[in-house]
């Protein structure tokens, strides 16, 4: 027969062990789990309830901005393709790696920096959203700058350039990528960047892409010496 003091010896092992394994489980899901404060998760669900325009009903569902808020980057594409259609995430698709390939190379932490679109829903065959569509979405847009309060808007490709910028019917940002561009909508001395679209870069070279990869340098240096000489961020 087992003595009662090993019986209890035993038992405690089994507790502790299991104590131990919940301990280490739970560190490791709130590792892995991003945390949101509380006024960007209620952000995103008031967004992915939104059906103020006719992009909703042909979309599977509303993509929102994310990232860390505050964050000292925010990036701004056109809209969700099919691979985040399907994901409820931006820039998860082709362009969404060549994204992450252009911010590894400046030495951008990508979870570090506040990833959108000018719409939230996908564009039946990823057309161009309409005028229409960009005003009834862009008041998301500014409640997520809002709450992000970035140094730096990239503007990916002409739809956010031109928004963001506010620029005219004959805008192009052939004139203006890579040149950094005062916001008065932004914190002091905050800039939007013009860049070409990831979409577009993967159908040109890869001079191309170093090129664009230069400008996330440029950007990078730019927040490194913001948050060191005034200590924001
Ligand atoms: S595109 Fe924007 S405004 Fe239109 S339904 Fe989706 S979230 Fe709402």
């Amino acid at each position: 027969m087992t003595p009662w003091w090993v019986r209890n010896v035993w038992d405690i092992a089994v507790f502790w062990t299991i104590a131990l394994l919940v301990v280490f489980v739970s560190l490791a899901i709130m590792r892995f789990t991003p945390v949101l404060n509380p006024e960007v998760e209620s952000l995103r669900k008031r967004e992915q309830q939104c059906t103020r325009c006719p992009l909703r009903a042909g979309c599977t569902q509303v993509v929102p901005g994310i990232g860390p808020s505050p964050a000292p980057i925010m990036i701004v594409g056109e809209a969700p393709g099919a691979d985040e259609d399907k994901q409820g995430l931006p820039f998860v698709g082709a362009s969404g790696q060549l994204l992450s390939r252009m911010l590894e190379a400046a030495k951008i932490d990508r979870e570090a920096i506040w990833v959108s679109n000018v719409v939230r829903c996908r564009p039946p065959d990823n057309r161009r959203p309409e005028p229409a569509e960009i005003a009834a979405c862009k008041m998301w847009l500014w409640e997520e700058m809002k709450l992000v309060d970035p140094l730096v808007v990239v503007a990916l490709g002409n739809t956010p350039a031109k928004l963001l910028l506010r620029g005219k019917s004959t805008f192009k940002i052939s004139r203006v990528v890579g040149q950094p561009q005062p916001a008065d909508f932004l914190k002091e001395q905050g800039i939007v960047v013009p860049m070409y679209h990831p979409s577009y870069l993967l159908r040109q070279s890869e001079k191309d892409v170093q090129e664009a990869t230069r400008i996330f340098v440029k950007v990078r240096n730019y927040v490194d010496a913001r948050v060191h000489t005034v200590g924001v961020c």
